[in-house]
C-alpha cells in the first residue's frame, strides 16, 4: 500500500471528496486507511459501567486506500508514489518532483542520524585542532 500513517492524503471519492487531511492509521490488509475527520460516523456508545455515560460519539470511519491520493510535503500537490532503492532502503517518492516523502516517524528519524553526524564531527574537529596544538609545540 502506497499510503502510510501521517501522511497527507486528498480524498477523491464520496462524500468527503476534494478535502485534504492526516491518515490517522492504515489498515494494509483491508486495503484501507483512516482519515481524520474523513467518513465520519456516528457511534452509538453505551455505558458499560456507572461511571461512564451512554453518547452518540463521531469518529472517522476507513475508507478503501484506493480513493484517496498521497499530497507530497514537498511540491503540495497530490501525486502518485513511485518508488526508490539505495542500498538495502526503499524509499517512496513524488511522482511529481521526484522529492523523497517521508513520514513523520521518519522525518525524526532522519533527523537523530544527522544530529549524531554533526556530533561526531564535532569530536573529530576537537580531536584535529589538540593535534594540531601539539604539533605547533
Ligand atoms: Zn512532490
Amino acid at each position: 500500500m502506497k499510503v502510510k500513517t501521517n501522511d497527507t492524503v486528498l480524498v477523491l471519492t464520496g462524500k468527503d471528496a476534494g478535502k485534504t487531511a492526516k491518515v490517522l492509521a492504515a489498515l494494509p490488509k483491508a486495503n484501507k486507511v483512516i482519515v481524520d475527520g474523513i467518513n465520519v460516523q456516528k457511534k452509538h456508545k453505551k455505558a458499560r459501567s456507572a461511571q461512564e455515560v451512554s453518547s452518540i460519539q463521531n469518529q472517522s470511519g476507513a475508507i478503501d486506500a484506493s480513493n484517496v491520493m498521497v499530497v507530497c510535503p514537498a511540491c503540495n500537490k497530490a501525486t502518485r508514489v513511485g518508488y526508490k532503492t539505495e542500498g538495502d532502503k526503499k524509499f517512496r517518492i513524488c511522482k511529481k518532483c521526484g522529492a523523497v516523502l517521508e513520514t513523520k516517524r521518519e522525518a525524526k528519524e532522519a533527523k537523530k542520524e544527522t544530529k549524531k553526524a554533526a556530533k561526531t564531527t564535532k569530536r573529530k574537529t576537537k580531536k584535529e585542532s589538540a593535534e594540531k596544538t601539539a604539533a605547533d609545540k
